[in-house]
């Protein structure tokens, strides 16, 4: 890959595994300063060592997307100590599902604070920065072939990454004027700690075999019954990251295997 991030700092959010790690180790390879965030420190220093290991400059950081001081705390930390924020992959994610009417309001509200309070608070911490600092940035949002589809049993995680594509598109039109650029990376499933739980669970809730679950709910949708990489993502989230000017401010871009064509 030829897009370079040497001199510049970047932060992702639930680093420590599945996709953000990926995205992360990505950032770290093509010379970004990277802060491996999450909510386990030992975790999320873990996985720096790993990038330091291999090269690259990264370090770990707690952050609990969901609260406002500490998130603005360590992002704050982040571009006191190492002098910007140029690039925030919003990633952090969990999944819960279940019918609508089994939906406990507990869980609906963790689902949105995980997925969309994030989202914003780290945002909101980031772009203080990157206006300040007169640099420019891009804000990178991991959402989902569910930013544009729905699926039984996702009422709250299907709303929250909907959600994600309007916060992208206001801040493609706020951040303009700074420089500031947003996307949404929407992928198909990708097999991580993630997805590895949700298959009993879907097994159990659609009564169906975990085989059945995987080839006809997960990749049914898709023209090659394949699950999206990791390395995928993070192809496609270094070509935004690194993609001078405004031309794709704002969008959406589907790594879907062709589940979802825009
Ligand atoms: P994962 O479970 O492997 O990793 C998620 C990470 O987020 C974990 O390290 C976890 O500790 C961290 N996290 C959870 N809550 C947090 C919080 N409050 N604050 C900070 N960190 C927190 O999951 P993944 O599959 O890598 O998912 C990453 C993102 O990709 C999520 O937003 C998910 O919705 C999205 N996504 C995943 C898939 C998929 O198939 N795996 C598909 C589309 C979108």
């Amino acid at each position: 890959m030829t897009e370079r991030l040497d001199g510049k700092v970047a932060v992702v959010t639930g680093a420590a595994s599945g996709i953000g790690k990926a995205i992360a180790t990505d950032f770290a390879q093509a010379g970004a300063t990277v802060a491996v965030t999450d909510l386990n420190l030992a975790a999320a220093e873990a996985a720096a060592a790993e990038m330091t290991a291999a090269g690259g400059k990264a370090f770990g950081l707690v952050m609990d997307v969901t609260d406002e001081a500490a998130v603005d705390r360590a992002i704050d930390e982040v571009a006191a100590k190492h002098g910007s924020v140029d690039v925030l992959v919003s990633n952090a994610g969990i999944q819960i599902v279940n019918p609508i009417e089994q939906f406990t309001f507990r869980d609906w509200k963790k689902m949105l604070a995980v997925h969309l309070d994030g989202a914003f608070l780290t945002t909101r911490a980031a772009v203080r920065h990157m206006y300040a600092g007169g640099r420019g940035g891009a804000v990178i949002y991991i959402g989902s072939v569910h930013s544009h589809e729905a699926s039984a049993l996702k009422s709250a995680y299907v709303t929250a990454k909907h959600g994600l594509l309007g916060l992208a598109r206001v801040l493609a039109k706020e951040g303009a004027a700074h420089d500031v650029r947003s996307y949404v990376v929407c992928p198909s499933y990708v097999r991580t700690p993630l997805v590895d739980k949700q298959i009993p669970e879907q097994a159990r809730e659609l009564g169906i075999s975990e085989e059945e679950v995987v080839r006809d709910v997960m990749l049914g949708e898709t023209v090659d019954g394949e699950f999206t990489t990791v390395e995928e993502i993070a192809r496609t989230i270094r070509f935004l990251a690194t993609f001078p000017g405004n031309a794709f401010t704002g969008q959406s871009f589907l790594v879907s295997h062709g589940w979802h064509i825009q």
